[in-house]
């Protein structure tokens, strides 16, 4: 429990996991706060200051950024190390679970690895880095509040229950969908823009049977490959980063199985939930 880290406002519960009173479970952290962890923004200021003054500016904002990966899959993994690497202060994710065999293989975790906890390995493999990888399986609102921007990652297509939070909060998100033919990464998704469901919405006027197989095709496994994966980790890597910075986003961009680079833009759906009133949600 305590290597995958208790979440602010969970010891209480973590205390009646551990069969401990709540006083003997604050006593035990106290006695272990030299090796323990507190979780707030690094700033690595000795590698600050070596930097010239304006590259300066752009860590620093980096180093007093959150971002949330929802799950350390192979996507996942290769983003996280792109952002510690691009010096974001703080990941957080909700993935707990452990390396199976079926997170083996082609960038994806080691056969050795296989029992441990995805978020544990990742934390060991970014420790040079200036970030923390924090995890956080039972966010409450004002956690998610405290994100900067959120990836949304899926499969086939977006679906509501992807990205709702993140829209009602009003906070910024960013798309990645791989699909059978291409992977698409969108703009950073903020307010009186397109939303994920606006473009869900946008493709039902040029395919009819998208409304029915959009439903049954969201999350579906197996739409992965390497190259689609690289080449999503790269730019949603840049667009957060380029986000962070400068707050400069462009538009969607696609990356198709025969090796095509297609941008996209997209318009407001005005059938989309994201443009009723709330007295008609
Ligand atoms: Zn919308």
């Amino acid at each position: 429990m305590l290597e995958l880290g208790i979440a602010d406002g969970q010891l209480e519960t973590a205390a009646k996991l551990a069969g401990l009173k709540i006083d003997a479970a604050q006593a035990l952290l106290a006695k272990l706060a030299p090796i323990t962890e507190d979780f707030k923004p690094p700033i690595a200021t000795a590698e600050a200051r070596k930097l010239p003054s304006n590259q300066r500016q752009h860590f620093s904002r980096r180093q007093s950024s959150t971002v949330f990966v929802p799950k350390l899959d192979r996507f996942g993994k290769l983003l996280v190390h792109s952002l510690a690497h691009s010096g974001v202060g703080q990941i957080i994710t909700n993935d707990s679970s452990l390396v199976s065999q079926l997170d083996c293989g082609r960038l994806g975790y080691s056969i050795d690895e296989i029992g441990e906890t995805k978020i544990s390995v990742l934390r060991a493999e970014i420790a040079n880095a200036p970030s923390y990888l924090k995890l956080d399986n039972r966010m409450k609102w004002l956690d998610y509040s405290a994100v900067d921007i959120a990836v949304v990652e899926t499969s086939g297509a977006f679906q509501p229950s992807d990205y709702q939070r993140w829209l009602s909060l009003g906070r910024n998100h960013l798309g990645v969908c791989f699909s059978d033919s291409h992977v698409l990464v969108t703009a950073i998704v903020r307010e009186n823009l397109p939303c994920l469901g606006c473009r869900e919405l946008n493709k039902w006027e040029f395919d009819e049977s998208r409304k029915i197989l959009g439903a049954q095709i969201a999350g579906i496994a197996g739409l992965k490959d390497s190259s689609s994966i690289l080449f999503a980790t790269a730019i949603a890597g840049q667009k957060i980063v380029n986000w962070i910075d400068s707050q400069d986003s462009d538009g969607d961009i696609e990356y198709w199985s025969d090796g095509n680079v297609r941008p996209k833009t997209e318009q407001i759906n005005p059938q989309c939930f994201c443009q009723q009133g709330p007295s008609e949600i």
